[in-house]
Parts: C-alpha cells; structure tokens; sequence
C-alpha cells in the first residue's frame, strides 16, 4: 500500500486520530491537576508529567496537531500570540540586527521597539513585501534574523516568502513569519522556506473567539534560537492552560472547514465592495487587481483568508457612518472567527499611517448574502 500523508481535513477532524488511552474517548480529558504523583521507587506516574508548568497532556496534543497541520518538526505553544513573538525576540543574543517589516500588526510593532530599544538590538523596519527592499536591506545589514507578517494586518500587503527565505538564508539569517491571518491550511509557511512560523492561534487557529494563544513551529528544533526558546518558555513560565490547549484542540477539528468558507465568503465581499461606488480601494488578495495577488496565489492554496480592509469614500467620520449602521457586523477588534466583525482602526491606533477611512472586516461563516445585504444598505 502506497502511505501518503493524510489530509489536514483529516488531521483536523479526528485530533490526528487521538483517542484518551484511559476512557477510551475520542476527544482528551481536561485535566487542571498542577502536580503530578510519582511511584515508590520515584519514578513519575507519566513521562513529561512532573508539574504544570513543565508540561501537560493537553498542551502535548495540541501542539502535535499544530506541527502536523504546519508539516513542522516542533510547535511550542504559549498563552498569547504576543508571548511567542517575544518569545521569538528574547531568545536572540543582546545587540542582534533584526530587519522587520513596517505597517504589520500594531501591537507587535511597538513591542518589538520598545524591546530592542531596551536590549541594544539593532532594528531596521522596512516594507519587506518589496522585494529589491528586502534584497537590499539583507546584503547591506546582514541581519540575525529577519521578521515578516504575510498576508500583514490591516494592509492585506503579501511578502513572498521563499524569496524572503533566499535573502535572509543567504546572509546567514533566520526567517521568522506571523501566518496569522493565512493560517496553516492556506499556508504552509515552512514548505517556503521559512525557519520558524507564528499564528496568533486567537484568530482563525481557534476561530470561536474565546481563547488567547499563540504558536511558533519550525523544523530545526535543535536550533540553538529553538532551545533557548524552549527553555526560557519552561524557565520563565509562559505557559498555556490546559482548559485553554483543550479549547484549541475542540476549535482546531473545524478549522480547514471553516477557512474554506470563511475565505469563499470574503472573496465575496471583497468583490461586492470592489464594484461598488461609495468604495474607494478594497485590500483583499482574492482580488486579480490588488498589488499581492500573485504572490498570494502562489503561497495561498484553497483561498485567500478571511481578512479583508477597504476605504470608504470620504472622511473617518463617513467610515464610522458605514461601521455604525451595520447590523449582522459587530462592531469589534479581532480576527478568525465565526462571527463577522468590522474595526475602524484609525480609532484605535490615529497616528501610525492607517486611512482615517478604512474599515477592517473579518469575515465569518454567516450566510454571505446576509453580509452583503448588511453592508449594501450600511454603504448607502
Ligand atoms: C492578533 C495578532 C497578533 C497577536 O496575537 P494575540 O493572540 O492577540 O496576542 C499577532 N499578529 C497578528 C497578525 C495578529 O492578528
């Protein structure tokens, strides 16, 4: 019989065919024990299993499903997206050169300044989705490490990744990529080259908007860089429960069925919005006119994700008019999940280059007419 690998439908749907070896059941127990016994001659009652903070079955399984969903040799999860891009960032050596692409998620950009700031990094940020700036920026700083966002947050600006692999590579270089709004079922970022990838697992990973973490994968868990992440997750205790790891667990079974129509759903919208004459630009990558396209087509398979930004014709207080009279939409900040939500982010960030007319949607699974009715007699 010919093994080939099983699809990530597959993967997803049956946990990668875990059953609980004491019930018998077909999804993991949630066990909130901190501690854990060992027998009389000292031996623990279960390998790994000493102390919550070390380890727990359930973290184990979900990042199982996450290196496998991502073709990846390892995955460390932590409790928040942000905690493993600082994981990423602190486990570099003091004074290290790191080139990271601007206009990415907001809150990875002012921490990832503030840090280097503080440890003497050397930080170059520039728009790496322009590839002769990525050529150059690499061959004239030869960084330690170089960090993209793709498809980025809000911009929808896409990097070609194995380009930005052969860049970074070439000077010696890790190439470090926040996949959160792809997922690993629309990219499969290591395939790419990419040494270590991130998901925010809040948004699409987990999609029911009710559980915080974040994930890096790679397939150089003996990496020096891996290690010291390792050890500094397990040394300084950023960790995830082990209700939260079941939470992603239950969230993950759905999550190739819910990207697909998420993505179905936004290309949609995105063209609905597109032809539309109280519209000024929509940023979507599903669209055959928007600047990341052909990059997107290459490195995205089974659609283009469920994020989308667009501007309204006019001024922030026009935007806010659209945001306001929408009714299936909440209004809300996040991404990735099953409900639809809109975010008017020049409100919430007014100085970092976002047009005080743009509005972010994350599109749901809701019926799409529905979402179109709701922004047709909000746009008019
Ligand atoms: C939300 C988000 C993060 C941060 O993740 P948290 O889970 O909120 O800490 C990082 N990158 C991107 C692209 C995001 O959308």
């Amino acid at each position: 019989m010919v093994k080939r690998s099983l699809s990530a439908a597959t993967i997803a749907a049956q946990a990668s065919g875990y059953i609980d070896a004491a019930s018998g059941g077909v999804v993991p127990p949630i066990q909130p024990s901190t501690t854990f016994v060992r027998d009389r001659d000292y031996e623990p009652h279960r390998t790994g299993n000493i102390y919550a903070r070390d380890h727990n079955d359930a973290v184990r399984v979900a990042e199982d499903l996450l290196a496998k969903l991502d073709n990846a040799e390892a995955a460390l999860l932590f409790p928040s997206g942000m905690a493993a891009i600082a994981a990423v960032f602190r486990a570099l050596p003091s004074g290290s050169i790191v080139l990271v692409q601007s206009q990415i998620y907001w809150g990875a950009t002012t921490w990832i300044r503030g840090f280097c700031d503080r440890r003497g990094m050397n930080l170059i940020e520039a728009d790496l989705s322009e590839t002769t700036q990525m050529e150059q920026l690499c061959a004239t700083n030869k960084p330690d490490m170089v960090y993209i966002e793709t498809p980025s947050n809000p911009w929808l600006r896409c990097t070609d990744i194995a380009h930005a692999a052969k860049c970074a590579h070439a000077v010696g270089a890790m190439l470090v990529v926040d996949a959160t709004a792809a997922t690993p079922i629309l990219t499969r970022t290591l395939d790419f080259g990419a040494d270590i990838v991130m998901h925010s697992a809040t948004k699409g990973i987990n999609g029911h908007s009710d559980v915080l973490a974040g994930v890096l994968a790679t397939n150089s868990p003996l990496s020096d860089h891996w290690t010291a992440m390792a050890i500094d997750r397990h040394d300084a205790g950023a960790v995830i429960g082990s209700f939260e790891a079941w939470l992603l667990i239950r969230g993950m079974r759905t999550l190739p069925l819910r990207v697909e129509r998420m993505s179905q759903n936004a290309q949609v919208v995105a063209e609905f919005l597109h032809a539309h004459p109280a519209v000024e630009h929509v940023f979507y990558p599903g669209l055959p006119n928007f600047v990341g396209h052909q990059v997107a087509a290459i490195q995205m398979t089974q659609g283009f994700g469920s994020l989308l930004s667009f501007t309204v014709k006019g001024t922030a207080l026009d935007a806010l008019r659209v945001a306001g009279k929408l009714d299936l939409f909440h209004r809300a900040t996040s991404l990735g999940g099953v409900e639809s939500l809109v975010e008017h982010r020049f409100t919430i960030e007014p100085h970092t280059g976002i047009p005080e007319n743009l509005l972010r949607l994350s599109i749901g699974v809701e019926g799409v007419q529905d979402l179109i009715d709701d922004l047709e007699q909000a746009l008019v």
